[in-house]
Protein backbone atom coordinates (compact mmCIF):
# COMPACT_ATOMS: atom_id res chain seq x y z
CA UNK A 1 0.00 0.00 0.00
CA UNK A 2 0.81 3.43 0.90
CA UNK A 3 4.21 2.46 3.36
CA UNK A 4 5.47 0.80 0.23
CA UNK A 5 5.32 3.49 -2.25
CA UNK A 6 7.26 5.62 0.54
CA UNK A 7 10.05 3.29 0.69
CA UNK A 8 10.69 2.99 -2.82
CA UNK A 9 10.44 6.85 -3.50
CA UNK A 10 13.03 7.03 -0.09
CA UNK A 11 15.03 4.25 -1.91
CA UNK A 12 15.09 6.21 -5.08
CA UNK A 13 16.07 9.43 -3.02
CA UNK A 14 19.34 7.60 -1.49
CA UNK A 15 20.21 6.25 -4.64
CA UNK A 16 20.33 9.58 -6.37
CA UNK A 17 22.15 11.06 -3.31
CA UNK A 18 24.69 9.04 -3.92
CA UNK A 19 24.61 9.13 -7.76
CA UNK A 20 25.13 13.04 -6.93
CA UNK A 21 28.28 12.36 -4.89
CA UNK A 22 29.80 9.55 -7.21
CA UNK A 23 29.25 12.59 -10.01
CA UNK A 24 30.81 15.06 -7.97
CA UNK A 25 33.77 12.52 -6.92
CA UNK A 26 34.49 11.33 -10.99
CA UNK A 27 34.13 14.97 -11.75
CA UNK A 28 37.12 15.95 -9.19
CA UNK A 29 39.09 12.73 -9.57
CA UNK A 30 38.76 11.83 -13.44
CA UNK A 31 37.23 14.32 -15.24
CA UNK A 32 39.07 17.50 -14.36
CA UNK A 33 42.60 18.09 -15.95
CA UNK A 34 45.40 19.73 -13.53
CA UNK A 35 45.74 23.53 -14.37
CA UNK A 36 49.70 22.93 -14.80
CA UNK A 37 49.13 19.88 -17.21
CA UNK A 38 46.92 22.19 -19.41
CA UNK A 39 48.86 25.07 -19.80
CA UNK A 40 52.27 22.69 -20.84
CA UNK A 41 49.42 21.37 -23.46
CA UNK A 42 49.00 24.72 -24.55
CA UNK A 43 52.56 26.17 -24.41
CA UNK A 44 52.97 22.83 -26.72
CA UNK A 45 50.51 24.00 -28.67
CA UNK A 46 51.58 27.58 -29.24
CA UNK A 47 55.12 26.48 -30.17
CA UNK A 48 54.03 24.16 -33.19
CA UNK A 49 51.59 27.03 -34.34
CA UNK A 50 54.21 29.71 -34.55
CA UNK A 51 56.79 27.74 -36.19
CA UNK A 52 53.82 26.49 -38.75
CA UNK A 53 53.29 30.51 -39.17
CA UNK A 54 56.67 30.92 -39.38
CA UNK A 55 57.78 28.02 -42.32
CA UNK A 56 54.11 29.23 -44.16
CA UNK A 57 54.51 32.63 -44.37
CA UNK A 58 58.68 32.52 -45.92
CA UNK A 59 57.60 29.45 -48.21
CA UNK A 60 54.16 30.11 -49.34
CA UNK A 61 53.90 34.05 -48.47
CA UNK A 62 50.86 34.15 -51.63
CA UNK A 63 48.67 31.81 -49.97
CA UNK A 64 45.65 33.91 -49.44
CA UNK A 65 45.12 32.75 -45.13
CA UNK A 66 43.90 34.50 -42.04
CA UNK A 67 46.18 33.95 -39.10
CA UNK A 68 45.69 30.35 -38.15
CA UNK A 69 45.06 29.83 -34.87
CA UNK A 70 44.18 27.25 -31.80
CA UNK A 71 40.87 26.23 -30.25
CA UNK A 72 38.82 23.49 -29.04
CA UNK A 73 37.85 22.07 -25.81
CA UNK A 74 41.34 22.35 -24.54
CA UNK A 75 40.90 26.92 -24.47
CA UNK A 76 37.23 26.23 -23.54
CA UNK A 77 38.19 24.65 -20.55
CA UNK A 78 35.75 21.75 -21.76
CA UNK A 79 38.76 18.86 -22.20
CA UNK A 80 38.24 16.22 -20.64
CA UNK A 81 40.61 13.03 -18.56
CA UNK A 82 43.89 14.42 -20.05
CA UNK A 83 45.03 17.11 -22.19
CA UNK A 84 45.80 15.12 -25.49
CA UNK A 85 44.24 17.25 -28.58
CA UNK A 86 43.64 20.30 -29.79
CA UNK A 87 42.87 21.60 -33.41
CA UNK A 88 44.85 24.23 -35.18
CA UNK A 89 42.71 26.31 -37.70
CA UNK A 90 43.61 27.52 -41.20
CA UNK A 91 41.13 30.44 -42.33
CA UNK A 92 41.64 30.37 -45.83
CA UNK A 93 40.28 33.72 -48.19
CA UNK A 94 38.13 33.85 -50.74
CA UNK A 95 37.21 36.10 -53.38
CA UNK A 96 33.23 36.89 -52.63
CA UNK A 97 33.09 36.70 -55.70
CA UNK A 98 34.41 33.85 -57.37
CA UNK A 99 33.16 31.26 -54.93
CA UNK A 100 29.73 30.64 -53.36
CA UNK A 101 28.40 28.13 -51.37
CA UNK A 102 24.89 26.14 -51.39
CA UNK A 103 23.64 24.23 -48.40
CA UNK A 104 23.59 20.19 -48.56
CA UNK A 105 19.88 20.16 -48.47
CA UNK A 106 19.83 21.86 -51.95
CA UNK A 107 21.73 19.29 -53.63
CA UNK A 108 21.12 15.79 -54.79
CA UNK A 109 23.26 14.14 -51.67
CA UNK A 110 20.39 16.34 -49.54
CA UNK A 111 22.72 16.74 -46.53
CA UNK A 112 21.95 19.20 -44.34
CA UNK A 113 24.92 20.69 -42.17
CA UNK A 114 27.18 20.42 -45.31
CA UNK A 115 27.48 22.39 -48.10
CA UNK A 116 29.21 22.45 -51.43
CA UNK A 117 31.29 25.73 -52.44
CA UNK A 118 31.12 26.29 -56.18
CA UNK A 119 33.49 28.44 -58.47
CA UNK A 120 31.65 30.96 -60.15
CA UNK A 121 32.32 33.63 -62.94
CA UNK A 122 34.73 31.23 -64.50
CA UNK A 123 34.00 32.96 -68.07
CA UNK A 124 35.13 35.97 -66.65
CA UNK A 125 37.86 35.17 -64.34
CA UNK A 126 39.31 31.97 -65.86
CA UNK A 127 40.92 29.30 -63.66
CA UNK A 128 43.77 30.30 -61.93
CA UNK A 129 41.88 33.58 -60.96
CA UNK A 130 41.94 32.23 -57.70
CA UNK A 131 44.25 30.92 -56.04
CA UNK A 132 42.27 28.04 -54.79
CA UNK A 133 40.99 26.92 -58.22
CA UNK A 134 43.98 24.71 -57.69
CA UNK A 135 41.34 22.76 -55.56
CA UNK A 136 38.87 22.94 -57.77
CA UNK A 137 37.40 19.65 -58.77
CA UNK A 138 34.52 19.44 -61.10
CA UNK A 139 33.81 23.16 -60.80
CA UNK A 140 33.83 23.07 -56.65
CA UNK A 141 36.25 23.52 -53.84
CA UNK A 142 37.34 20.33 -52.86
CA UNK A 143 38.20 20.17 -48.99
CA UNK A 144 39.98 16.96 -49.41
CA UNK A 145 42.57 18.63 -51.92
CA UNK A 146 42.66 21.41 -50.02
CA UNK A 147 44.14 18.63 -47.28
CA UNK A 148 46.16 17.67 -49.93
CA UNK A 149 47.82 21.17 -49.96
CA UNK A 150 48.31 21.40 -46.36
CA UNK A 151 49.73 17.59 -46.21
CA UNK A 152 52.54 18.02 -48.62
CA UNK A 153 53.40 21.46 -47.12
CA UNK A 154 53.43 19.45 -43.37
CA UNK A 155 55.49 16.88 -44.98
CA UNK A 156 58.15 18.96 -46.58
CA UNK A 157 58.88 20.27 -43.00
CA UNK A 158 61.91 19.14 -41.12
CA UNK A 159 59.96 18.27 -37.74
CA UNK A 160 62.65 16.43 -36.39
CA UNK A 161 65.13 19.73 -36.38
CA UNK A 162 62.19 21.87 -35.26
CA UNK A 163 61.29 19.19 -32.40
CA UNK A 164 64.95 18.81 -31.26
CA UNK A 165 65.00 22.85 -30.69
CA UNK A 166 62.12 22.96 -28.79
CA UNK A 167 62.58 20.06 -26.85
CA UNK A 168 59.56 18.10 -28.44
CA UNK A 169 58.96 14.75 -30.39
CA UNK A 170 56.94 15.79 -32.98
CA UNK A 171 56.17 13.85 -36.26
CA UNK A 172 52.67 13.71 -38.40
CA UNK A 173 49.86 10.69 -38.13
CA UNK A 174 49.24 8.50 -40.98
CA UNK A 175 47.37 7.98 -41.61
CA UNK A 176 45.14 10.35 -39.94
CA UNK A 177 41.36 11.32 -41.04
CA UNK A 178 42.60 14.97 -41.27
CA UNK A 179 45.87 15.98 -41.00
CA UNK A 180 47.26 15.12 -37.90
CA UNK A 181 50.83 16.25 -36.11
CA UNK A 182 51.60 14.36 -32.59
CA UNK A 183 53.54 16.21 -30.45
CA UNK A 184 55.52 14.33 -27.59
CA UNK A 185 55.85 17.25 -24.93
CA UNK A 186 57.42 15.15 -21.94
CA UNK A 187 57.98 12.02 -22.06
CA UNK A 188 54.81 10.47 -20.96
CA UNK A 189 52.68 13.07 -22.67
CA UNK A 190 51.35 13.50 -26.40
CA UNK A 191 49.26 16.16 -27.61
CA UNK A 192 47.82 15.66 -30.99
CA UNK A 193 47.36 19.08 -33.03
CA UNK A 194 44.59 18.54 -36.03
CA UNK A 195 44.99 21.36 -39.16
CA UNK A 196 41.63 22.12 -39.19
CA UNK A 197 41.47 24.48 -42.77
CA UNK A 198 38.25 26.51 -42.33
CA UNK A 199 36.16 28.76 -44.53
CA UNK A 200 34.07 31.93 -43.04
CA UNK A 201 31.28 32.81 -45.60
CA UNK A 202 29.88 35.99 -46.04
CA UNK A 203 26.26 35.17 -44.05
CA UNK A 204 28.83 34.34 -41.51
CA UNK A 205 28.83 30.02 -41.77
CA UNK A 206 31.70 28.13 -40.84
CA UNK A 207 32.75 25.42 -43.03
CA UNK A 208 35.24 23.17 -42.14
CA UNK A 209 37.13 20.81 -44.68
CA UNK A 210 36.43 17.37 -42.26
CA UNK A 211 34.97 14.81 -44.45
CA UNK A 212 31.57 13.59 -44.25
CA UNK A 213 31.96 9.96 -42.13
CA UNK A 214 30.19 7.40 -44.54
CA UNK A 215 32.34 9.77 -47.43
CA UNK A 216 30.96 7.98 -50.38
CA UNK A 217 32.66 9.39 -53.35
CA UNK A 218 29.89 11.74 -53.98
CA UNK A 219 30.28 13.38 -50.75
CA UNK A 220 33.76 14.09 -50.87
CA UNK A 221 33.52 17.82 -52.56
CA UNK A 222 31.33 18.43 -49.19
CA UNK A 223 32.59 20.81 -46.81
CA UNK A 224 31.00 20.02 -43.05
CA UNK A 225 29.90 23.27 -41.31
CA UNK A 226 30.75 24.01 -37.74
CA UNK A 227 28.55 25.17 -34.78
CA UNK A 228 30.93 24.81 -32.46
CA UNK A 229 31.50 28.08 -31.54
CA UNK A 230 27.82 29.39 -31.43
CA UNK A 231 27.09 26.41 -29.58
CA UNK A 232 29.65 26.23 -27.03
CA UNK A 233 28.85 29.65 -26.35
CA UNK A 234 25.08 29.52 -25.73
CA UNK A 235 25.74 26.71 -22.98
CA UNK A 236 28.45 28.93 -21.34
CA UNK A 237 25.89 32.00 -21.39
CA UNK A 238 22.83 29.44 -19.86
CA UNK A 239 25.18 28.53 -17.17
CA UNK A 240 26.08 31.75 -16.25
CA UNK A 241 22.81 32.98 -16.27
CA UNK A 242 21.70 30.95 -13.27
CA UNK A 243 24.67 29.13 -11.64
CA UNK A 244 23.82 26.21 -13.50
CA UNK A 245 25.80 22.94 -13.70
CA UNK A 246 25.28 22.21 -17.86
CA UNK A 247 29.28 22.71 -18.59
CA UNK A 248 29.85 20.00 -15.42
CA UNK A 249 27.24 17.94 -16.77
CA UNK A 250 28.98 18.11 -20.43
CA UNK A 251 32.34 17.46 -18.98
CA UNK A 252 31.30 14.14 -17.11
CA UNK A 253 29.15 13.09 -20.10
CA UNK A 254 32.49 13.61 -22.55
CA UNK A 255 34.88 12.11 -19.71
CA UNK A 256 31.85 8.85 -19.92
CA UNK A 257 32.05 9.29 -23.92
CA UNK A 258 35.91 8.62 -23.62
CA UNK A 259 36.20 6.00 -21.18
CA UNK A 260 34.05 3.70 -22.36
CA UNK A 261 35.08 2.07 -25.99
CA UNK A 262 30.97 1.14 -26.50
CA UNK A 263 30.42 5.23 -26.36
CA UNK A 264 33.67 6.70 -28.14
CA UNK A 265 30.91 7.68 -31.06
CA UNK A 266 29.60 9.83 -29.40
CA UNK A 267 31.15 13.49 -29.61
CA UNK A 268 31.13 16.95 -27.64
CA UNK A 269 28.71 18.77 -30.35
CA UNK A 270 26.15 15.95 -29.75
CA UNK A 271 26.23 15.97 -26.23
CA UNK A 272 26.21 19.78 -26.23
CA UNK A 273 23.24 19.73 -28.51
CA UNK A 274 21.15 17.13 -26.42
CA UNK A 275 21.72 19.41 -22.94
CA UNK A 276 20.67 22.51 -25.15
CA UNK A 277 17.78 20.89 -26.27
CA UNK A 278 16.98 19.76 -22.46
CA UNK A 279 17.72 23.03 -21.20
CA UNK A 280 14.86 24.28 -23.30
CA UNK A 281 12.68 21.98 -21.24
CA UNK A 282 14.35 21.67 -18.31
CA UNK A 283 15.00 25.30 -15.78
CA UNK A 284 16.68 23.41 -12.63
CA UNK A 285 20.51 23.09 -13.61
CA UNK A 286 21.98 24.00 -9.92
CA UNK A 287 24.49 21.94 -8.21
CA UNK A 288 22.42 19.95 -6.50
CA UNK A 289 20.69 18.59 -9.10
CA UNK A 290 23.35 17.27 -11.46
CA UNK A 291 22.38 13.68 -10.87
CA UNK A 292 18.61 14.56 -11.78
CA UNK A 293 19.71 16.49 -15.21
CA UNK A 294 22.50 13.63 -15.83
CA UNK A 295 20.04 10.72 -15.49
CA UNK A 296 17.79 12.66 -18.11
CA UNK A 297 20.44 13.57 -20.32
CA UNK A 298 20.95 9.85 -20.06
CA UNK A 299 17.36 8.98 -20.91
CA UNK A 300 17.07 12.01 -23.93
CA UNK A 301 20.01 10.27 -25.77
CA UNK A 302 18.37 7.01 -25.74
CA UNK A 303 15.50 9.15 -27.27
CA UNK A 304 16.99 10.21 -30.01
CA UNK A 305 18.98 7.43 -30.72
CA UNK A 306 15.48 5.40 -30.59
CA UNK A 307 14.51 7.86 -32.87
CA UNK A 308 17.33 8.07 -34.82
CA UNK A 309 17.53 11.33 -34.83
CA UNK A 310 19.43 14.40 -32.54
CA UNK A 311 18.47 17.46 -34.06
CA UNK A 312 21.29 20.61 -33.94
CA UNK A 313 19.62 22.89 -31.36
CA UNK A 314 20.72 25.93 -33.70
CA UNK A 315 19.95 24.21 -36.82
CA UNK A 316 16.85 21.87 -36.58
CA UNK A 317 17.22 20.75 -39.88
CA UNK A 318 20.57 19.23 -38.96
CA UNK A 319 20.70 15.96 -37.98
CA UNK A 320 23.27 15.66 -35.48
CA UNK A 321 23.31 11.44 -35.93
CA UNK A 322 23.34 11.10 -39.71
CA UNK A 323 27.17 9.93 -39.52
CA UNK A 324 26.45 7.21 -37.85
CA UNK A 325 25.24 3.46 -39.00
CA UNK A 326 22.36 1.84 -37.88
CA UNK A 327 24.44 -0.59 -36.00
CA UNK A 328 26.24 1.81 -33.85
CA UNK A 329 22.63 4.07 -33.44
CA UNK A 330 22.06 0.50 -32.08
CA UNK A 331 24.94 -0.12 -29.92
CA UNK A 332 25.21 3.60 -28.41
CA UNK A 333 21.19 2.84 -27.58
CA UNK A 334 21.38 -0.37 -25.50
CA UNK A 335 24.47 1.21 -23.99
CA UNK A 336 22.81 3.69 -22.49
CA UNK A 337 19.69 2.25 -22.12
CA UNK A 338 21.40 -0.43 -20.08
CA UNK A 339 23.48 2.38 -17.88
CA UNK A 340 19.97 3.77 -16.56
CA UNK A 341 19.67 1.49 -14.33
CA UNK A 342 23.48 1.28 -13.35
CA UNK A 343 24.69 4.81 -14.22
CA UNK A 344 27.44 4.57 -11.86
CA UNK A 345 28.49 1.50 -13.92
CA UNK A 346 29.57 4.14 -16.44
CA UNK A 347 31.45 5.88 -14.41
CA UNK A 348 34.15 3.03 -13.06
CA UNK A 349 37.39 3.82 -14.61
P1 LIG B 1 36.60 17.27 -27.74
O1 LIG B 1 37.55 17.02 -28.83
O2 LIG B 1 35.67 16.14 -27.49
O3 LIG B 1 37.24 17.72 -26.49
O4 LIG B 1 35.64 18.43 -28.22
P2 LIG B 1 35.90 19.84 -28.88
O5 LIG B 1 34.81 20.67 -28.40
O6 LIG B 1 37.30 20.28 -28.69
O7 LIG B 1 35.64 19.58 -30.42
C1 LIG B 1 36.66 19.19 -31.26
C2 LIG B 1 36.03 18.47 -32.44
O8 LIG B 1 35.10 19.30 -33.09
C3 LIG B 1 37.06 18.09 -33.46
O9 LIG B 1 36.74 16.80 -33.93
C4 LIG B 1 36.88 19.10 -34.57
O10 LIG B 1 37.16 18.53 -35.82
C5 LIG B 1 35.43 19.46 -34.46
N1 LIG B 1 35.14 20.86 -34.79
C6 LIG B 1 34.11 21.31 -35.53
N2 LIG B 1 34.11 22.63 -35.63
C7 LIG B 1 35.15 23.07 -34.92
C8 LIG B 1 35.66 24.38 -34.64
O11 LIG B 1 35.13 25.40 -35.07
N3 LIG B 1 36.75 24.44 -33.85
C9 LIG B 1 37.34 23.31 -33.36
N4 LIG B 1 38.42 23.45 -32.57
N5 LIG B 1 36.89 22.08 -33.59
C10 LIG B 1 35.80 21.95 -34.38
Amino acid sequence: GGSGATQSDLLRARMRLSLQEHLWEFYQNNVNIPTEEQATARRAALDICAELRVFLHAKLPDMPLREMYLSGSLYDDLQVVTADHAQLMVPLILEKNLWSSIPGEDTIMNVPGFWLVRRENLEYFPRNSSYWDRCMVGGYLSPKSVLDVFDKLVSSINWPAIGSVLDYVIRPVVPSETLTLEVQYETNRKLNVDFLPLLVMEDGTSLIAKPHRLAAERHENLWRQSFRVAETARLRALDQEDGGCRCACLKVAKAMCKLNPALNRLNASQLTNAILLLSEKEGDWTQEALADRFLQLLRALVGHLEAGKLPCALSPKVNLFCELTEHEVDELGYTLYCALSDPEGLLRT
